[in-house]
């Protein structure tokens, strides 16, 4: 799929292109096949002749042509940025479940932590995400009193605006737990914050003292105690998010996008350092940064999760077979407790690239320039498996069925 070209992503190559190689060299953390392809591709991305494209001809006057460079799909490509958000857009609002009230929940990782997180990323991240949903399991049953298993979509967010290490979890939560003793849903509607807060400082801390085992940790977590006797930050959206929000996955991605959409704009790169400007969440004002080439790089790229890792997870009911049997349950429930739900969530379906360019440009792509009619795929090359598709030799053979002409990047 191609997106419009933001203005500097030459700029943002140019920097990887410039500097990856030193980086890695300071960093030997990133010295992977896993990295180095990442980059690779973000700097092919766009070019035909590495990438692959598809070919559309004008088969009616046979003289328009439109040739689409296949794109990377990197979350760390400027270039492929707004398809990677809007593909995360519509995977988690396929996952949502309509007439269910979901809150929004941003459990923190206090700053002390930073080092060994990003240290530890790949055990501690798994850890993190699952100690999310034990939290919440755990904080229903104790407001309730009874033993609930909550639902949750759990998406990692690993990075502050200006790209800072910084790893919150967010929470799409049912608004109540499944009791499956009485096998009925249970409605909460009261969320007390305060709970919350101790019951998250405990599920955390916990579990980084027990994958950890250091004792470096062990003095990290009494300290964090001790500072925090109220608990750790956790932001709960009031209210039912599917009636204020069009989109509640459209909703999270605005907290959850990739640095590359939060450092959209680069202002200035003189080969050593790098300025730009982005929307700080804490004070939502543009902030302007200047930092050396190193920094900008290291920002970027450590929000690459591990390979593999799934940023986006399902838990407890949400989990799409247990789903489906509680769904009705829960509906129940509200009824009772809401009268008719209201605020259907809007499943959004992935755009083609024929619709994003039209969005981004106003014009149809595959629409001939010469008479107007739509052109069909013509060719399409990838750079291992060479011609992959061929209308052209189709024709010559005598063979001709078409059967591509839906086919795009
Ligand atoms: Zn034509
Ligand atoms: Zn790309």
């Amino acid at each position: 799929m191609l997106a419009a070209a933001p203005r500097d992503w030459n700029v943002f190559k140019q920097i990887f292109a410039d500097h990856w190689d030193g980086f890695t060299q300071t960093h030997p953390r990133y010295q992977t096949a896993y990295y180095t392809d990442l980059v690779a591709k973000m700097l092919a991305c766009g070019n035909p002749e590495k990438m692959g494209y598809v070919e559309y001809r004008c088969q009616h006057c046979g003289q328009g042509k439109h040739l689409v460079s296949m794109s990377c799909k990197s979350s760390l490509c400027l270039r492929c940025a707004k398809v990677y958000v809007d593909n995360w857009v519509s995977q988690v609002s396929t996952m949502l479940h309509e007439g269910v009230i979901y809150r929004h929940l941003i459990l923190t990782v206090p700053a002390m932590f930073r080092t060994p997180f990003y240290h530890n990323a790949t055990v501690l991240l798994s850890g993190l995400m699952r100690c999310g949903t034990q939290c919440l399991d755990d904080f229903l049953s104790t407001v309730r009193g009874k033993t609930l298993r909550g639902g949750a979509i759990v998406v990692l967010h690993t990075h502050g605006r200006n790209g800072q290490y910084h790893p919150p979890l967010h929470l799409l939560a049912a608004s109540g737990g499944y009791e499956s003793q009485r096998q009925r849903w249970e409605h909460v509607e009261y969320w007390p914050y305060a709970l919350l807060r101790r019951k998250w400082q405990w599920h955390l801390l916990r579990m980084v003292r027990q994958t950890l085992k250091t004792a470096t940790v062990n003095r990290l977590v009494d300290e964090c105690f001790r500072k925090y006797p109220q608990g750790l930050v956790t932001n709960v959206q009031q209210g039912t998010v599917p009636s204020q929000y069009q989109s509640v996955a459209r909703y999270v991605a605005k907290y959850v996008v990739s640095p590359p959409i939060a450092v959209r704009r680069i202002d200035h790169y003189d080969g050593q350092r790098v300025t730009y400007h982005y929307r700080s969440h804490r004070t939502d004002r543009v902030e302007r940064e200047t930092v050396e080439v190193s920094t900008f790089i290291g920002r970027m790229v450590q929000h690459a999760l591990p390979k593999g890792f799934q940023r986006i997870r399902y838990y407890g009911v949400q989990a799409t077979k247990t789903f489906a049997k509680v769904k009705v349950l829960i509906h129940e429930a509200l009824a009772k407790v809401k009268g008719v739900v209201q605020g259907a969530i809007k499943i959004i379906a992935r755009l083609t690239y024929r619709q994003r360019y039209e969005q981004s440009t106003g014009r149809d792509p595959l629409s001939c320039l010469h008479c107007g009619e739509k052109m069909e795929v013509w060719r399409i090359w990838h750079p291992t498996y060479g011609v992959v598709y061929d209308e052209g030799q189709k024709i010559k053979r005598g063979t001709y069925t078409s059967s591509a002409q839906q086919a795009g990047p």
